[in-house]
């Protein structure tokens, strides 16, 4: 069959990879001039450092079939990723560990020590936390909330915490030892050659062909026995019921020679600095070698038309509108629409290629049987 897929990102190029192999023939339609979403790494010409150019991507997952879908597909590289914050006038490490905790108190409390002490500062009485605050000031108090959360969050969102919902915040581990991994995860690792080469090497097949600078025109779904859109829902419908909300980011290079901050990542957890981290790019290989350093500050912001969408805010109107481009899809005939954009979530990349991979299945055995292609694999909700 004949298939278009829009998007040459992770969601886009798994889809591709895996329908090609069984047969069809696939025509990518990428508006950007490069491939590989926002995910795109580049070796940059000044310094030779391998850089992210849409901030930092780290991988982790849990899930084994993931693991050994990347590696099978590039060379993974250890990276652990262990994150600083600067918060008021001083540097911690992050995610709050006993480290953080002795460090801000000034004590040296050993793990049983730290948690009663937590415990004795720590917001009990809220038993059930709807907002991003609530569930700070009741898993570690108000002192290192407004240390480490509530400026960068204000910062990264543009929203107030309160208004925010929790599970934003439980992306994040506290730790009772000196574990500094910022997560949880079994796997974790950076592609030795970037993350650009991954998407290339799915794309790279007899059965595909990919367009690049051309964004996919509604007009052309009757080319193609179906269309998988990995773009942002409200996009494939024209606004038409108002635009859905997202942050997105600036990035301010600065060259210089050296080291800069010495480590990847460095948080700043006041809300009078403007900007919520800073990168060094050259940390995410250390394995490699450069005299010189690339650095990145990054300030959030309301995304506009123009702009590249990268945070989905979901709040209540967000997720009001969401539902009433849910039902407009799900009258389509012809399209499914998948990925962080395409179902307006807040996903990590490994999250996108289990579902990438899990969608590309599931097409083909509705192809095989003749049934129709579902215009969601997820419920986006
Ligand atoms: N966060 C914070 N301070 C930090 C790091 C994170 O307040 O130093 C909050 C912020 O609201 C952020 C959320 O925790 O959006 C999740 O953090 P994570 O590091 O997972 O964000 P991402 O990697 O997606 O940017």
């Amino acid at each position: 069959m004949n298939f278009a897929i829009a998007g040459a990102g992770f969601s886009g190029a798994i889809l591709a990879n895996e329908l090609a192999k069984a047969g069809h023939k696939i025509k990518v339609f990428e508006s950007r001039d490069h491939l590989a979403g926002n995910c795109y790494t580049e070796r940059d010409s000044k310094s030779g450092i391998m850089i992210h150019k849409y901030g930092p991507h780290i991988f982790h997952t849990d899930n084994e079939e993931v693991w050994k879908y990347v590696n099978q597909i590039t060379e993974f590289m250890p990276y652990v990723n262990r994150v600083k914050t600067t918060s008021q006038g001083r540097v911690f490490s992050l995610p709050i560990n006993l480290l953080t905790i002795n460090q801000y108190f000034n004590k040296t409390f050993n793990p049983i020590e730290a948690k009663e002490f937590i415990q004795s500062i720590a917001f009990n009485t809220i038993e059930d936390p709807k907002s991003f605050e609530e569930q700070a000031l009741k898993f570690i108090g108000r002192e290192l909330y407004e240390a480490f959360f509530r400026g960068y969050t204000i910062k990264q969102w543009g929203i107030n915490p309160q208004a925010l919902p929790a599970s934003i915040l439980k992306r994040l581990p506290v730790r009772f030892n000196y574990d500094d991994n910022y997560f949880n995860h079994k796997y974790q690792g950076m592609p030795k050659s970037g993350y650009t080469v991954i998407v290339e090497t799915l794309l790279d097949h007899g059965n595909i062909s990919v367009l690049l600078n051309t964004p996919f025109q509604s007009e052309l779904v009757d080319e193609f026995d179906h269309v998988f859109y990995t773009g942002p829902i409200d996009a494939w419908f024209g606004y038409s019921e108002g635009m859905l909300g997202y942050r997105t980011l600036d990035f301010v290079r600065e060259d210089h020679e050296g080291d800069y901050q010495g480590c990847a990542v460095m948080n700043y957890g006041d809300e009078e600095i403007p900007y919520t981290r800073i990168t060094e790019h050259k940390y995410f290989s250390p394995w490699e070698q450069h005299d010189r350093t690339v650095i990145f500050k990054e300030y959030s912001r309301a995304c506009e038309a123009q702009d590249i969408p990268y945070y989905p805010i979901r709040l209540i109107n967000e997720k009001s509108l969401l539902r009433l481009y849910i039902e407009k899809a799900k009258r389509e005939k012809k399209v499914s629409f998948l990925g962080r954009l395409g179902t307006y979530r807040y996903l990590d990349m490994d999250v996108t290629i289990a579902e990438a991979l899990a969608a590309s299945k599931e097409s083909l055995v509705r192809i095989r049987n003749n049934q129709v292609i579902p215009p969601f694999f997820v419920d986006p909700l």
